[in-house]
């Protein structure tokens, strides 16, 4: 049983907002790839907290570092220089295009912060009417104010009074409908190099290329949202990395503090320049406590062996899921993604599936396009691989028989 104080009785859950459908389980902890329940029932955790615990729970060397700063200091103000922020800076940068970089607290955030840097950026270069941001059909960056707008999906606007301004939404990868968006009012475009919650739609690099020559041309910035694709979980530390393209602005969250609470905006000099003090802020981005678990994270992801190591485990787990599908037709019907994240489009209603996976012990995530999504942690064993494999056999053929 779980050892939270709760009085005997008591029901804690009406008192939170009902914003979540829950799956009526809850775990007291962790070890690598596994999750245990209330019951003590075990689960292979190909959910991840939604691509956040990229190296598995309770890894020893984040366990050691949390315990080192969690006894020296935990906050202090961005008011004052924060060493292990110019660390973790400085790491970042370079292991990837950036020069400059901000923290904060999500990937919402994160997004916030580049979309300010892109406008400012264009204001300190006196065309303030560059403020316009180019997003694609099916994006998701988050749920406030401004992140909802730029989605544009209607379900997450309803209700919340008149949408933010100055989004342009095209479908995606329709590069006729990029061109005619991006004008003279354009600050940015703004994509993710894979859609996630909208089902694991990829973009091919060479697509990315397209758009950032035409960004060039017209004069805009580009923003990758690498909240999900990033900190590995493709097989590179940031999913732009499989292109040519250089970026003017990146946002980092999920998989950074592998569950601490932790994000970050990453720019060229030229575009960060802009930021002068009092521009943006944050009160608990970037404290010690978050930097030190991140900077271990970073530090044990970017490293070329770890990365192959994801690549060819992804590769592995394509094939399988890739024999699987073509085993289980009447339920699932294609296989999507790249590295670790992974998703199976589903015939059967995929919250069906989801749930039968976690009923046979494996957690999954719903995407978008009734698809099964799939973000296993990137420490995966080889043998996990084929646990987790047997696992969806299982559920296909329960499927398949429920039909
Ligand atoms: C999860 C996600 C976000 C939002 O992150 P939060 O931490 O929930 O604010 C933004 N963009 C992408 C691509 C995401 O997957």
């Amino acid at each position: 049983m779980s050892d939270v104080n709760l009085p005997e009785g008591a029901d804690g859950a009406q008192h939170l907002f009902p914003c979540f459908s829950r799956a009526d389980v809850a775990f007291t902890h962790g070890d690598g790839s596994w999750l245990f329940d209330t019951n003590d029932a075990r689960y292979l955790d190909y959910a991840t907290g939604i691509a956040v615990t990229g190296l598995g729970h309770s890894h020893p060397d984040l366990l050691d570092v949390l315990f080192r700063q969690g006894i020296k200091l935990w906050h202090v103000s961005n008011g004052v220089r924060i060493p292990e922020q110019e660390a973790l800076a400085l790491l970042l940068c370079q292991k990837t295009f950036a020069d400059r970089v901000f923290f904060c607290n999500s990937g919402a955030e994160a997004i916030e912060a580049s979309l300010k840097a892109a406008r400012r950026y264009h204001f300190a270069e006196g065309r303030p009417e560059r403020y316009r941001i180019v997003t694609f059909e099916g994006a998701f960056h988050g749920r406030t104010l401004a992140t909802i707008a730029a989605g544009g999906r209607d379900k997450y606007l309803a209700g919340y009074g008149p949408v933010a301004p100055g989004f342009d939404i095209v479908p995606f990868g329709d590069f006729r409908a990029l061109d005619a968006a991006c004008g003279p009012e354009t600050a940015a475009v703004l994509i993710e190099p894979i859609q996630g919650e909208s089902g694991v739609r990829s973009l091919a690099p060479s697509d990315l290329e397209r758009i950032r020559i035409l960004c060039d041309r017209r004069g805009a910035l580009l923003i990758v949202d690498e909240v999900q694709t990033g900190i590995g979980r493709t097989g590179h530390l940031f999913a732009y990395q499989h292109s040519r393209v250089v970026p003017d602005l990146l946002a980092a969250a999920k998989g950074l503090g592998n569950g601490f609470p932790v994000a970050a905006c990453l720019a060229t000099e030229r575009v960060a320049a802009s930021m002068t003090p009092g521009t943006h802020g944050s009160t608990f981005g970037g404290n010690p406590l978050a930097m030190a678990v991140a900077q271990k994270v970073v530090e044990i992801v970017a490293n070329q062996a770890f990365l192959d190591e994801v690549r060819r485990k992804g590769a592995r787990l394509l094939t399988a899921l890739s024999k699987l599908v073509e085993d289980y037709s009447e339920v699932f019907s294609e296989v999507r993604g790249h590295g670790m994240l992974l998703g199976l489009r589903c015939v059967v209603p995929v919250e069906l599936a989801v749930s039968a996976a976690r009923a046979n012990g494996l957690l999954c995530v719903v995407a978008g396009d009734n698809v099964l999504r799939l973000l296993p942690p990137l420490t995966l064993s080889d043998a996990e691989i084929d646990e987790g494999m047997c696992l969806l056999r299982k559920v296909a053929k329960a499927l398949t028989r429920a039909e």
